[in-house]
């Protein structure tokens, strides 16, 4: 039986205007050239498990304005499970305002609008569906609090649960002995810890610290070269795949959607991060956030193809 997936996080809609110049204080840029794209890390993530092939909710707040009907409408399309996502009676849904520059790099603005309203009580509500998962995926762009409430759902009732700790925060402990695995990539592993993350060796002093603080499973998302894993079973770095990269944009939303998937299939976290790598190399290949994310075929023909090589 597949295993049931329930990812608690953000949902945004990220307007992107790409130019020469990032405008500075004042300063008015005319001539850039505009997108829009469903994103937010939640969002980014469920839709990611999704295409995996996963058995998905997601529970999230949005707004009752034309974004919030949008993502809606694209999640529903995609057979995410969308029934317990709530509608925000006050505030706006999520945005993201990003200006690109010709040289990509980027200034971004969060409005977190309703994302920021999604609370214990909220979570209290969905017990039920929490209670009832194997699996809880969350990131850290909606209150600790909340986090802290769905975490504790988790744990009392056998449910395993990842936490990508994006944007970084400092994280009590609490928190950290109830995770079963955490994903940071370098800077994040730098601001949980300490230590700054440049090579495996530094990974694997990383991830000591936050298994010695109770976390079950330490992968340290490491750009390009893969991901480094601390695990009972297997210690060490699992190689992504050469693809050329066009926009690493949600590159890790993808591999954490993915590594849930694999893992309520039952994977060993080897093969589970392998198909998670295969899954984030493939987003690096096309731009935006959601439009980025492959399907489950895309990905296993990657796998397919690595083998025969
Ligand atoms: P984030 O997107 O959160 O900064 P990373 O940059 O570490 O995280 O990327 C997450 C994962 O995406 C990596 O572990 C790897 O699997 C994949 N990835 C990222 N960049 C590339 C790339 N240039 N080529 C292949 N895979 C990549």
């Amino acid at each position: 039986m597949t295993k049931k997936i329930v990812i608690v996080g953000s949902s945004n809609t990220d307007m992107i205007i790409q130019l020469k110049e990032i405008p500075k204080p004042g300063e008015t840029v005319i001539g850039g050239k505009f997108s829009i794209a469903a994103g937010g890390k939640g969002a980014n993530q469920a839709i990611a498990a999704v295409r995996a092939g996963g058995d998905v909710t997601f529970i999230s707040r949005i707004g009752k304005d034309m974004f919030g009907d949008s993502s809606l409408k694209s999640f529903a399309e995609d057979g995410l499970n969308v029934e317990k996502i709530i509608r925000d009676p006050a505030e706006p849904s999520g945005v993201a305002l990003i200006f690109v520059d010709a040289k990509g790099e980027n200034t971004i603005a969060v409005a977190s609008g309703a994302n920021a309203n999604l609370s214990s009580s909220d979570i209290s509500n969905k017990h039920d569906v929490i209670s009832g998962a194997d699996i809880l995926l969350m990131q850290l762009e909606i209150p600790i609090a909340t986090i802290e409430a769905a975490a504790q759902i988790a744990v009392e009732n056998d449910v395993k649960i990842i936490l990508n700790p994006a944007p970084a925060q400092h994280l009590n402990e609490n928190l950290l002995k109830k995770i079963s695995i955490i994903t940071p990539n370098e800077t994040e592993a730098e601001m949980i810890t300490g230590v700054p993350v440049k090579n495996g060796d530094d990974a694997e002093r990383a991830a000591k610290i936050l298994i010695d603080k109770g976390v079950g499973i330490v992968i340290i998302t490491l750009g390009a070269k893969g991901a480094f894993v601390f695990s009972n079973t297997f210690k060490g770095i699992v190689s992504s795949y050469k693809v050329k990269a066009v926009d690493t944009t949600a590159a890790g939303d993808v591999f954490n959607g993915a590594l849930a998937v694999a893992l309520s299939e039952n994977k060993n976290i080897k093969e589970a991060v392998r198909f998670a790598n295969a899954a984030a190399a493939l987003s690096v290949t096309k731009l935006g956030a959601q439009p980025s994310v492959p399907y489950k075929e895309e990905i296993c023909n990657l796998l397919e193809k690595e083998k025969i090589n």
